[in-house]
C-alpha cells in the first residue's frame, strides 16, 4: 500500500510499504478514506519529538471502512469508523476510570523505558506518533491496523460525510476536553491562546458550555478572524501587548480561565523564548512555553489553566511563583477521546457543533508531503489538511 513516512527533520515521502495485517484478536484493519495533518504533526515533522525512526508512517486523524476484522473485534466489514489517536484496552485501571490516553496496556512493554524516565510512569499508545508511544503505523496511508478495535472506533452513521465527522479522531475532542479542563462557569471570560485547529474548537466548546466572553490570541490575520466567526473577540500579539488587552477586558482582574492551545513550538519575541529557542536546535530543553507563561501571568488569582498544547520534555524558567501565589488549578493531557466521541457525535448530528469551516486543503495521499510543508509554512491559509488516499492527482 502507500503510506506517508517519516525521513528525518522536514522529510517526509509516500512510498509503498507492506499492507497492515490482523495480529491479535481484537485487531481490524481499516481502509482509509480522509485523513488529516495535525498540528502535532508538525512536531514530528519538525524534529522534536524524540523516538522516530526512518520509515514510520505518520498519521493519527483518520476514518474509512473497516475492511477486515480479527475473531475478537466487534466491528463489521463495510462500516465507517472514525478511529480515536489515543489507543486504549477498555479493561484496565485508567481505561475503566474513562482516562483512556493513559492506558496501562496499549504501549507494548519494550516500549516503555524512555516515557517512563521522561514521565515516571510510561506513555500509552498513539498512532503514529514515535516510538515513545508503541510505534504504531499511522493512518495517512491506506489503509491501517486497529488495535482493540472492540473498544476505540466509533461506527459513523451514512448521512454525515467524512468531513463531518473526521475530527472526532482528536482535534474536535481535544478542544472540548480543553474547555472542559478550564471549568468554564456561565459568567467566565476565557482567553485561548493559538487559534490553530484545537484553539478554534476550544474557542466554540467554550461558547456552547456557556462562556461569558471567549478571546482568541493568534498573530495569523485569516485564523483570528476563523475564531471572530465562532463569536470570539480576537487579540492580535503583533499589534497588541496580549497582557494589557486582557486586563482590560476582565475589568482589571485577570481572565478567568485561560487555554495553551500552542504547545512547544511558541511563536514569541521575549529573551526567554529565544533562548529556548536556541537550545531546542542544539537539543537541549525541549519545550517553548512562552505561549503558556504568558497565559499563567494573565489568569486572574485563583484561575483556571487548561494545556492542550503538546509538551514533549522539560522547560525552564517556569513561573512557579505565579502558579502557587495565584492559587491556580492547572489541567492538561492527552485527550481521553474514548470518553467524548459518542456525546460529540450527537452534537454534530444535532447541529451544536460543525466543524468543516476549518478544512482549507483537500489533497490527494500521493501530494501529502506538499501538504505537510504549506501546513508548516503557509499556516494563515493552510488551516486543515485533509488527505484522500483514493483522491486523483491533479498537480
Ligand atoms: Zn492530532
Ligand atoms: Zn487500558
Amino acid at each position: 500500500m502507500r503510506a506517508l513516512t517519516w525521513h528525518g527533520t522536514r522529510d517526509v515521502r509516500v512510498e509503498t510499504v507492506d499492507d497492515p495485517e490482523i495480529i491479535n484478536p481484537r485487531d481490524a484493519i481499516v481502509k482509509i478514506t480522509s485523513t488529516a495533518i495535525c498540528g502535532s504533526d508538525l512536531h514530528l515533522y519538525d524534529g522534536v519529538i524524540p523516538g522516530v525512526k526512518p520509515g514510520d508512517v505518520l498519521g493519527h486523524e483518520f476514518m474509512g471502512e473497516v475492511v477486515d476484522t480479527g475473531r475478537d473485534s466487534t466491528l463489521k466489514k463495510g462500516q465507517r469508523v472514525v478511529v480515536p489517536f489515543t489507543i486504549a484496552c477498555g479493561g484496565c485501571f485508567h481505561c475503566k476510570s474513562q482516562q483512556y490516553s493513559a492506558c496501562d496496556n496499549s504501549n507494548p512493554v519494550e516500549k516503555q523505558d524512555m516515557s517512563a524516565t521522561l514521565y515516571g510512569q510510561p506513555m500509552s499508545g498513539l498512532f503514529g506518533y514515535s516510538h515513545l508511544t508503541g510505534g504504531y503505523s499511522g493512518g495517512q496511508a491506506e489503509y491501517v491496523r486497529v488495535p482493540f478495535s472492540d473498544v476505540g472506533p466509533i461506527v459513523v452513521p451514512d448521512h454525515l460525510e467524512d468531513e463531518k465527522v473526521l475530527f472526532l479522531s482528536d482535534i474536535l475532542p481535544t478542544g472540548w476536553m480543553a474547555a472542559e479542563n478550564a471549568d468554564i462557569q456561565p459568567d467566565d471570560t476565557v482567553a485561548v491562546w493559538g487559534c490553530g485547529p484545537v484553539g478554534l474548537f476550544a474557542i466554540q466548546s467554550a461558547i456552547v458550555m456557556g462562556a461569558a466572553r471567549v478571546i482568541g490570541i493568534d498573530h495569523y490575520p485569516h485564523r483570528l478572524e476563523l475564531a471572530r466567526k465562532l463569536g470570539a473577540d480576537i487579540v492580535n500579539f503583533r499589534e497588541t501587548d496580549v497582557r494589557e488587552a486582557l486586563l482590560e477586558m476582565s475589568g482589571g482582574i485577570g481572565v478567568d480561565a485561560v487555554i495553551d492551545a500552542v504547545g512547544m513550538e511558541s511563536h514569541g519575541f521575549a529573551i526567554d523564548n529565544m533562548l529556548d529557542v536556541a537550545k531546542q536546535k542544539v537539543g537541549i530543553g525541549a519545550d517553548r512555553a512562552s505561549a503558556l507563561k504568558q497565559a499563567i501571568l494573565a489568569v486572574r488569582f485563583g484561575g483556571k489553566v487548561s494545556i492542550p498544547g503538546v509538551y514533549g520534555g522539560m522547560t525552564d524558567k517556569w513561573p512557579l511563583g505565579a502558579m502557587m501565589e495565584k492559587g491556580l488549578q492547572i489541567r492538561g493531557g492527552q485527550t481521553h477521546v474514548q470518553k467524548y466521541t459518542k456525546d460529540l457525535l450527537a452534537k454534530i448530528e444535532d447541529g451544536t457543533l460543525d466543524t468543516t469551516f476549518l478544512i482549507s486543503h483537500r489533497l490527494p495521499l500521493e501530494d501529502a508531503p506538499r501538504g505537510y510543508h504549506c501546513f508548516k509554512e503557509e499556516q494563515d491559509s493552510w488551516t486543515k489538511v485533509v488527505l484522500k488516499p483514493g483522491m486523483e492527482t491533479t498537480a
